[in-house]
């Protein structure tokens, strides 16, 4: 059986490596679109902030691979499906023939459409290539914005302040990471991030990137410019599903694909943050990962269905502990807060029906896990409630 994956990203290398471990006398090639060998997209926040090299990023080398029984084809974009010939054709025209296709194409990042959102010295975060191009920018210092106060748009933000740059966050909503924390919490982090120097202009919004040749600068709603040497943009996502769709698979947001990670076309898989599963599209490598091992059991013929957990987010940011899962919008949730202001830690508990729905850990996130399996599970939590937030410990002994 001939098994092509395209998108050589976590999802991509973990589905042709358990497809590669799984159908006996496969031949499985994953063709990725990056120039690199395949590498921890999570981890490029380390890189960016100096704490870890790019070499340190690669999850798998040729060699594994190769002993992996995958043949690995990089800088290759697939640029059209034939499905009535089962092949895929590359950016190059040439044809890559597949009974099985597993598409693991990941999300773009957002442009925004602002007038000079084009110029050089405006950048996305998404990927190696990019973060390259921040690292350039860095050299020499000066000014950034980074647009979109999200996980992605912090974590931007603190390697840059760390590379020696200024930096302001633009961010449309009262706090930072608006979907993952709460007022306080996100209040917490904005005055944490402020002792490193990053500024946050909130709310607010940008209305043009000023500049001819390169940007200089953002343009905001008010009317007043922050300059800048570097802008990111840091915005959002958007599931990588042209191919499919251009292919006359059905696609909504993402591909649409069964609980096997199955497209409409039993020859062709869907992974990751292209696939939508039940109306959603995942945004982290956990679930995706996950579909990559669901989506490598079908094609080995095994009975596979993937089916979704709670989301939990942790960012990334050495000395700022802050985590959430769960629902914590839950606007007829009750909440269990604790807040110790000396040590500048904060949780807040959300139960609903006497079970957990959701968790923001902040300043302290050991119990993480703790939370987690609570609102994943969905064990009532009656007897647990008197000592809950103070984690695991205590509130055993309640019960
Ligand atoms: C800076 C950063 C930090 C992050 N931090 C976290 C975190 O802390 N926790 C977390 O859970 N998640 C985090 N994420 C999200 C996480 O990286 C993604 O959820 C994960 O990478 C999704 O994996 P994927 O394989 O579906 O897609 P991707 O990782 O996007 O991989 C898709 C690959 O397919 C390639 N491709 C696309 N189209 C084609 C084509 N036509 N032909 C060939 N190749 C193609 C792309 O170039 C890409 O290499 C972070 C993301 C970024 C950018």
């Amino acid at each position: 059986m001939r098994i092509l994956v395209v998108g050589a990203g976590p999802a991509g290398t973990r589905c042709a490596a358990r497809v590669a471990e799984r159908v006996r006398g496969a031949s499985v090639t994953l063709a990725g679109a990056e120039p690199t060998l395949p590498y921890d997209r999570v981890a490029l926040s380390k890189l960016l902030a100096g704490e870890a090299r790019a070499e340190d990023l690669i999850t798998h080398r040729l060699a594994a691979l190769r002993d992996l029984g995958i043949a690995y084809r990089p800088g290759i974009a697939i640029a059209a499906l034939d499905r009535a010939a089962g092949e895929a054709v590359t950016a190059r025209g040439d044809r890559l023939a597949y009974d099985r296709l597993v598409l693991a194409l990941g999300s773009a990042a957002i442009r925004l459409p602002l007038p000079g959102a084009g110029l050089p010295g405006v950048v996305l975060y998404r990927d190696m290539a990019d973060v390259r191009a921040m690292l350039r920018a860095a050299q020499d210092r000066g000014r950034a914005v980074v647009i979109g106060g999200g996980l992605l748009g912090l974590e931007a933000a603190v390697g840059l302040a760390a590379r020696g740059m200024r930096v302001t966050v633009v961010h449309a909503v009262d706090w930072p990471m608006e979907r993952q924390l709460d007022a306080m919490a996100g209040g917490l982090l904005a005055t944490r991030l402020g002792t490193r120097g990053i500024r946050f202009a909130m709310p607010a919004s940008s209305m043009a990137v000023e500049g001819t040749e390169r940007a200089t600068g953002v343009r905001l709603s008010d009317g007043s410019v922050l300059p800048a040497d570097l802008v990111v943009m840091a915005v959002g996502i958007r599931p990588q599903a042209a191919l499919a769709r251009e292919a006359g698979l059905p696609v909504n947001r993402g591909i649409l694909v069964d609980d096997a990670m199955r497209t409409a076309d039993p020859a062709i898989y869907a992974v990751g943050e292209c696939a939508e599963h039940r109306g959603r599209c995942v945004g982290l490598v956990a679930p995706a990962l996950e579909q990559a091992e669901v989506a490598a059991r079908a094609i080995a013929g095994e009975a596979a269905a993937w089916a979704p957990r709670a989301d939990a987010a942790a960012l990334k940011v050495s000395g700022t502990a802050v985590w959430s899962a769960g629902d914590i919008a839950d606007s007829a949730a009750e909440s269990i807060v604790l807040r110790d202001e000396a040590e500048e830690r904060y949780r807040r508990l959300l139960l609903r029906d006497g079970r957990l729905v959701g968790a923001v850990l902040y300043g302290d996130t050991a119990d993480a896990g703790f939370y987690l399996d609570l609102i994943t599970t969905r064990r009532p939590v009656a007897g647990l409630r008197p000592l809950l937030a103070f984690g695991p410990a205590f509130a055993r002994e309640a019960a």
